[in-house]
């Protein structure tokens, strides 16, 4: 469910982040688009129609102006002039023409409607002066009064038109530099956003994922206490509180390998409660249990070594193993095992001998071959037993051979 939640989360991380980048993308796009149809208009809007001004105000000076002067000074001969003139006017419509196929603002349209009529006027004027050179009148009745005046009216009128586009185009750049300006600050905002969007979620995952971590490491850590704690009540004998058959049989088979492999002795003790039948039956189950647990405590307690161990095998009977353990000190600790049972001096009217709870031992301590079977070892420590009951009881037979 966690891990799902994850899952959705990242998903949305990246879903966001895609559509943010492609807002990003998108904006951008538009803003360039923008920057483009901007540039156009200045440059086609304002810089080209300038040019073409500036070109008709000295197409009206080089071209007709300084040509009627020539045809005066009788530089030009009348045919080369009235060419020049049809050429001067001609280029003159040209570029007006052109000029005019430009965007026009509502602004403009006034005074453009006024320029065009001041060229109309200046064609019909030098259309006139043309026709002079063609029908070979003097060029002296020309008055260079009104020449010069009609020149000057119509270079102002064009540079009037000039300055217009001047501040137009100072106008249009400042729009410009504005948008680029704007678009900066949005691509801005837009990836801080962005940024700020996935830190926030990245954050959230992450500490998700930590506290998933840590939800996994201690459920894992109470699975092992949970572990420990089966096992050992696996290998637990419930009355007793000392290990049971079980282990036995895994510790036996375990300790006697590594005996034999080591050439280290090994004892084994066969213990059964004496005459343990009339216990029960002169103080009841309940009080054998109790005799049991006692009996238990004492051998357990009994044994100082962590190669040593104690086990209940089943009923009132009782296995010991002693490793890496001499001979001589193995029938001491048989001995004394006896001794501190003995010493409990727990009431038993039904032992006949003694009249106190006794064990009886049979041992056996050797060091094992690796051809030598476990079984007979605790065959041997059966016998033996079998042997001290038939003594008499509460006593210890102990042997070294098998
Ligand atoms: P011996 O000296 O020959 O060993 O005589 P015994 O009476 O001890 O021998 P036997 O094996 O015939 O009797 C064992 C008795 O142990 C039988 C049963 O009543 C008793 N016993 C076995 N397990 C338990 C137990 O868990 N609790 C109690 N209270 N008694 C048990
Ligand atoms: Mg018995
Ligand atoms: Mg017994």
């Amino acid at each position: 469910m966690e891990s799902l939640k994850l899952k959705t989360k990242l998903l949305y991380l990246l879903v966001s982040v895609a559509l943010g980048l492609l807002g990003v993308g998108f904006v951008g796009y538009f803003n360039l688009l923008t920057m483009k149809r901007n540039v156009d208009t200045l440059y086609f809007g304002s810089m080209v129609p300038m040019t073409e001004l500036t070109s008709i105000n000295t197409a009206y000076h080089h071209e007709l102006e300084s040509n009627v002067y020539r045809w005066r000074e009788k530089i030009l001969r009348d045919e080369d002039f009235t060419r020049d003139i049809t050429l001067g006017l001609t280029n003159i419509d040209q570029l007006w023409a052109s000029y005019r196929s430009h965007h026009t603002r509502p602004e403009e349209v006034p005074y453009i409607t006024y320029a065009d009529g001041r060229i109309d006027v200046m064609k019909r004027y030098f259309e006139e002066i043309r026709s002079l050179a063609t029908q070979h009148t003097k060029a002296s009745s020309i008055s260079i009064l009104t020449l010069s005046d009609n020149i000057t009216s119509i270079h102002n009128t064009i540079a009037q038109l000039i300055s217009y586009e001047i501040a137009v185009a100072q106008y249009e750049r400042s729009v410009t530099l504005n948008h680029h300006q704007n678009s900066l600050m949005q691509l801005a905002v837009m990836l801080g956003v962005i940024l700020v969007g996935v830190m926030t979620f990245a954050w959230r995952i992450f500490t998700q994922i930590e506290r998933q971590q840590q939800q996994l490491l201690d459920s894992s850590q109470a699975l092992q206490h949970l572990n420990i704690k089966l096992e050992q009540a696996s290998y637990t004998d419930t009355l007793t509180g000392i290990f049971n058959r079980r282990y036995f049989n895994l510790v036996y088979e375990r300790e006697f390998k590594r005996a034999s492999r080591a050439l280290k002795p090994i004892t084994f003790i066969m213990i059964d409660i004496d005459y343990f039948k009339p216990y029960n039956d002169t103080y009841g189950h309940l009080q054998g249990d109790i005799a049991l647990q006692n009996v238990a405590r004492v051998l357990k307690t009994s044994l100082a070594r962590p190669g040593d161990f104690a086990f209940r095998l089943g009923g009132e009977e009782f296995g010991i193993i002693l490793t890496d353990t001499d001979a001589a000190s193995a029938r001491q600790m048989v001995e004394r095992l006896r001794f501190n049972v003995e010493s409990l001096n727990m009431e038993h009217k039904g032992n006949k001998n003694t009249g106190i709870v006794t064990i009886s031992l049979g041992a056996i301590c050797v060091t094992p071959t690796m051809s030598m079977n476990n079984e007979t070892l605790l065959h041997t420590a059966d016998t033996n037993l079998y042997v001290a009951k038939e003594r008499g009881r509460n006593q210890v037979v102990f042997t070294t051979t098998l």
